[in-house]
């Protein structure tokens, strides 16, 4: 069966979508624990941290680079924020499909 975030990215399931290009897509998490939560998450298809190949090396940066635009884009990138990768069962993963949780507070100071 298709894992949920590939259903977002194929559009055959609905999320609050905050960027996407060729590669990288980010949207709203469903449960949110910071007023700003969003997944940003490759297009393609890596069951977690773990499945990274040497071939993956510039998406994997891209995910970054998106992370940075977002958090700017939402008015956090200078105030700070979290960047969190759950890997795993031990590590809390949910969904088998890497992202990159985001989660920051305007109002933080
Ligand atoms: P993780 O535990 O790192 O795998 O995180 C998975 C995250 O995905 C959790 O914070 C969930 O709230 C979130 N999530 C699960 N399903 C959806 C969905 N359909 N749309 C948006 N976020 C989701
Ligand atoms: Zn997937």
């Amino acid at each position: 069966m298709e894992c949920i975030f590939c259903k977002i990215i194929n559009k055959e399931a609905s999320a609050d979508i905050v960027y996407e290009d060729d590669k990288v897509i980010a949207f709203k998490d469903i449960k949110p624990k910071a007023p700003i939560h969003l997944l940003i998450v490759p297009k393609k298809h890596i069951n977690s941290v773990n499945e990274i190949n040497s071939e993956d090396k510039d998406l994997v940066g891209e995910i970054f680079l998106v992370a940075k635009k977002i958090a700017q884009d939402f008015g956090i990138k200078e105030i700070g924020y979290n960047l969190l990768i759950n890997v795993g069962q031990g590590g809390g993963q949910e969904i088998p499909h890497l992202h990159i949780h985001l989660m920051g507070d305007k109002d933080k100071n």
